[in-house]
């Protein structure tokens, strides 16, 4: 056994299964889910309260430099702590998912959270979930999957899932209300200069488009355990 423990990265686009899938691999593996997402959440979360301008870099600099942001990984999904205040709803209103995507095309702040990101996973034992973990956060991660999927499936999914006020909002417009907001923020995060989403040259791209989601995890799962059988890195 060569004592490090596995590390999972699982990138793609919104709407693409990412969070469903990390969920049942942690469950199934032991394995600590991060979602880097909810980080970017939370500090749009306090940029909005502040009133500042996302695209207003030095502000968000300074104000990063005072905000202290903690995933606590646990059996239903990551707990989201803002300065000490559980933001684990109201990161999902659709205002905040919007300022996240802008936000997070600022180097500074990338550079912040990837350090976070970093001191997070590196005991390893973690599945970490986002659009830049096997091309930045963990480009020596142990497997790395992309997720991918149609825009009219993963609008269309979306459409079905809202679970938050402001989704639901949202998706009482219709799905070409969800669509839109799927679409701006594929745009944003696969053209930023900085870490655009794309997936590593080493990693399992699975399109989902065709697939059920036992289909998805039943590719991905015998991936990891064909991985195990010939290494055991899985966490004691
Ligand atoms: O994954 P989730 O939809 O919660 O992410 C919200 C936004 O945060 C994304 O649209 C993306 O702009 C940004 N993000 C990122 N890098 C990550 C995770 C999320 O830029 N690793």
């Amino acid at each position: 056994m060569s004592g490090r423990r596995l590390i999972i990265a699982i990138d793609g686009p919104a709407g693409a299964g990412k969070s469903t899938v990390a969920k049942h691999l942690a469950a199934h593996f032991g394995l600590l889910n991060l979602e880097t997402g909810a980080m970017y959440r939370a500090f749009a979360l306090k940029a909005l309260g502040r009133r500042l301008d996302p695209g207003d870099a030095a502000s968000l600099e300074r104000l990063a430099a005072s905000t202290e942001i903690v995933l606590e990984p646990g059996p239903a999904g990551n707990r989201v702590l803002l300065d000490g205040a559980d933001v684990t709803e109201r990161i999902r209103d659709a205002e905040v998912t919007q300022a996240a995507s802008r936000v997070s095309v600022h180097p500074a702040i990338r550079a912040w959270m990837v350090d976070l990101q970093r001191e997070m996973g590196k005991a390893g034992g973690v599945v970490m979930e986002g659009r830049d973990i096997g091309t930045v956060v963990f480009p020596d991660a142990d497997l790395k999957f992309f997720l991918d999927a149609s825009p009219e499936a993963r609008s269309q999914r979306r459409y079905e899932q809202a679970t938050g006020p402001v989704e639901i909002a949202a998706a009482s417009e219709g799905i070409s209300a969800v669509s839109k907001e799927l679409r701006e923020r594929d745009d944003r995060d696969r053209n930023r200069k900085d870490s655009p989403l794309r997936p590593a040259l080493d990693a399992v791209i699975i399109d989902s488009t065709a697939l059920t989601l036992d289909e998805v995890l039943g590719r991905i799962e015998s991936i990891v355990k064909e991985r195990l059988a010939t290494e055991p890195l899985v966490r004691e």
